[in-house]
């Protein structure tokens, strides 16, 4: 490469192909979801052959297919070296001394994201002047709406500090659908991170694709939340899919090793598979009658626990994840009157189940195993 640095190859093979994503030459290539209203520049950080980079709605961030939840820094560093370029952090996650470690030679290649949280604190233990993204958590409908604009009001405070850039919210409440729409409806959020998990495609599909209409960026989360361990061939399916449904601009997942790191970005990476429907309609049927689908029907519990949330604590944190400490730190972030302690055992919720769940059993079990 003579007369241009490889930096500026790519970028401008990337811009000259597709006009406002990441890809083409030397790149795994970049699907059109739409670009927003006067798109600015894009912002790369980190842009690697091999990765494939979506622009994040009205951040304008190139963010790369994969991003990293969960993780360790020699997990963290080998994600970097293989394109990743979005991390995901909370004091909960018991991953802000990795992200530091990480951040502390690579902060240019990171765009780096923090959950609620006070800002100053987890400036000084990440190390860094500024974040990327805050994102705010555990809400339903009304207040991702934000009709009175008092956490936008907030947020800009925050950012003209010059402390925190974009401000997002992540979704996984029990009403996931009508908390999506909500926050797409709002003009709060630049970005949106839902729970994205496979039987609750068909309804949030629609409304993520509005999400990206109004120039707000899609990342999803827990898209892998219920796959049997060990069952990395509908993994990948689901990871494939995903990104091939056109709505999504990353994943966003644990990576617990360098095997699982390796084997997502390689299907956040490549193209959908003659398999990949059958493996999904598989996980799809493995999932049901066993494992909380997050439909939100039982979200009028009359005591207000929150059971989708403990379900998920305690199958996917503690079971799935396998990662007792975050499973606990998630269960405590509830509020004493949402947690299982709180259920009156007045079988409600299990009538209005669709997967037949033996909700309060499991919720003793949730009671025992987290508290
Ligand atoms: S059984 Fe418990 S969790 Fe279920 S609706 Fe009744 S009080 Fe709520
Ligand atoms: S009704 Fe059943 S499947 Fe739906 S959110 Fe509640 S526990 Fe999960």
């Amino acid at each position: 490469m003579s007369s241009q640095t490889r930096r500026e190859f790519l970028r401008n093979a990337a811009v000259g192909a597709v006009g406002w994503g990441v890809g083409a030459s030397g790149l795994s290539g970049a699907e059109d979801l739409g670009q927003p209203a006067r798109a600015g520049k894009l912002e790369e950080r980190n842009v690697l052959p091999g990765m494939r980079y979506h622009r994040l709605g009205r951040t304008n961030m190139a963010v790369s297919a994969l991003s990293a939840g969960v993780t360790k820094a020699p997990v963290l560093l080998a994600a970097l070296e293989k394109g990743v370029n979005f991390v995901h952090t909370a004091s909960g996650y018991n991953n802000v001394p990795d992200v530091a470690q990480v951040a502390a030679k690579h902060r240019d290649r990171m765009f780096i994201a923090i959950k609620v949280g006070p800002v100053e604190e987890y400036l000084a233990a990440l190390r860094v002047d500024y974040v990327d993204v805050l994102f705010l958590s555990r809400m339903g409908p009304e207040d991702a709406r934000d009709s009175r604009g008092r956490h936008r009001e907030n947020f800009e405070r925050m950012k003209q500090q010059g402390k925190v850039r974009f401000f997002g919210l992540t979704i996984h409440h029990d009403d996931l659908v009508g908390t999506t729409r909500a926050a797409v409806e709002s003009d709060t959020w630049d970005i949106i991170m839902p729970q994205y998990q496979p039987q609750l495609r068909a309804q949030l599909d629609p409304i993520l694709a509005k999400a990206r209409q109004k120039g707000i960026g899609v990342l999803a989360m827990k898209t892998l939340v219920n796959v049997p361990r060990g069952a990395t061939d509908q993994e990948q399916a689901i990871i494939r899919t995903a990104m091939a449904s056109g709505h999504l601009d990353s994943v966003i997942i644990s990576l617990p090793s360098f095997e699982a790191m390796n084997r997502y970005v390689e299907a956040a990476t490549t193209p959908l598979k003659a398999q990949d429907d059958a493996l999904l309609r598989m996980a799809i049927a493995g999932m049901k009658g066993r494992q909380c689908g997050s439909c939100g029907r039982c979200s009028a519990c009359p005591q207000g626990v929150q059971i989708a949330e403990i379900l998920r604590c305690k199958d996917y944190y503690a079971g799935q994840m396998g990662d007792m400490t975050f499973a606990q730190a998630a269960y405590r972030e509830l509020a004493e009157s949402q947690r299982a302690t709180n259920c009156a055992d007045c079988g409600r919720c299990e009538g209005v189940c669709p997967e037949g769940l033996p909700i309060r059993r499991m919720l003793q079990q949730a009671r025992t195993l987290l508290a």
